[in-house]
């Protein structure tokens, strides 16, 4: 059995410190904004270069308080629903955080190399009532994010990344991040023993707005300034990702290294298409996906021999039942749709061995 992805390797190294951090949350029973939460938020912030750093219940929360810090005035004011430009391709968490920002999700096709959001898709997308645009960092190399600020400082647009897939990725020339959105889903590559996730931010006016969504519009207990959520960072998880972010540059150096040795060994096998890193990206390998014909017939071959390989993912947002209001049809997007019929992501993360890639590459030719 070769596992997607390996959480108990990673767990072993850092069992000790966590175990320790855990002693001493019990201990002072510091469950909710601990010393640990405001530690971590420092420590990320300087790990990806950026001012501030905003804890957050989950990463769907923070795409979604990101947004509303910069666009929305308080929830309970009625407004106009702007719009949200983004990736067709992407996890549906990114679109559904739009929505319940009260925004309207615009979708833009990805392009056919890197499957990331196409900057020409996206400015033919921006019309009257578009007000920001949310570029997807997917499988962990970023989008084009030259080209994104040049399209948002055109239009007046904010910008809002999804970076859940892309912590340690960088990104040469860049404009530097001015708000963005992280997730610290256990499988991401930053991981949590539960759901935890981040906003970053080089504005202290968004990271104040945003702390104080986080926690009941409220900076001094029961004075509340503005309505709020409850989706703080937990004290616990802070904890697991102070540990883990010790080691997560050295962890995504394996992962590029297990990309490389993925290229080599699948590079002879006719009928792979194998990702590819955008010039100037530091990829990251969130996941490594693949693109196959018969790709059903592929997977079913690979979880016969015990091979847990994924989909990332199978049915586009616009297809999917709980967007049907946006009145999408099939052929609205045929670089995302013609990709979902053909991606294949395989094993990666940093415990993979080299002998699993082999049995991985030569279950592979086997199966084309
Ligand atoms: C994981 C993920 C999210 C959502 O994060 P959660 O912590 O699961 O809410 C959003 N966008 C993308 C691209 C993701 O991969």
């Amino acid at each position: 059995m070769i596992p997607f992805v390996d959480l108990r390797a990673a767990h072993a190294e850092v069992a000790d410190e966590v175990r320790q951090g855990f002693d001493r949350v019990l201990l002072n029973t510091s469950f909710v904004q601990g010393p640990d939460v405001a530690a971590f938020e420092e420590e990320f912030a300087a790990f990806s270069g950026v001012p501030h750093c905003v804890g957050a219940g989950n990463g769907t929360d923070a795409i979604e308080l990101a947004l509303r810090a910069c666009l929305t005035p308080p929830p309970h004011t009625d407004v106009t629903p702007s719009e949200v430009i983004l990736p067709a391709n992407t996890f549906v968490a990114t679109a559904e955080a739009v929505i319940r920002a009260g925004l309207r999700p615009v979708l833009a096709d990805c392009d056919d190399e890197y499957l990331l959001l196409d900057p020409e898709a996206a400015a033919s997308a921006v019309g009257p009532d578009t007000a920001a645009i949310i570029p997807v960092h997917l499988y962990g190399q970023q989008a084009p994010m030259a080209a994104v600020h040049d399209l948002a400082t055109r239009h007046g647009l904010a910008v809002v990344e999804d970076a859940a897939q892309s912590q340690g990725s960088g990104q040469a020339g860049r404009p530097p991040v001015g708000l963005a959105a992280t997730s610290f889903y256990p499988g991401k590559n930053l991981g949590a023993y539960g759901e935890a996730g981040a906003v970053l931010t080089s504005s202290p006016a968004l990271a104040r707005a945003i702390r104080l969504l986080t926690g009941h519009g409220s900076e001094v207990k029961y004075q509340h300034e503005t309505l709020g959520f409850n989706s703080r960072l937990d004290t616990l998880q802070a904890v697991v990702l102070r540990a883990k972010l010790k080691r997560l540059a050295h962890w995504n150096d394996l992962r590029r290294a297990a990309a490389d040795r993925y290229a080599t060994l699948l590079s002879g096998i006719e009928g792979i298409r194998l990702p590819q890193t955008a010039p100037g990206n530091l990829h990251v390998w969130h996941l490594y996906v693949i693109r196959v014909p018969e790709r059903d017939k592929v997977l079913a071959g690979l979880q016969d021999a015990g091979i847990q390989a994924q989909i990332h993912y199978p049915v586009p947002i616009h297809l999917q039942p709980a967007f049907r209001h946006l009145g999408h049809t099939p052929g609205d997007f045929p670089t995302t749709e013609k990709a979902a019929t053909e991606i294949l992501s395989l094993p990666l993360h940093p415990h993979l061995t080299p002998t699993h890639q082999e049995q991985i590459a030569e279950t592979l030719s086997t199966l084309l």
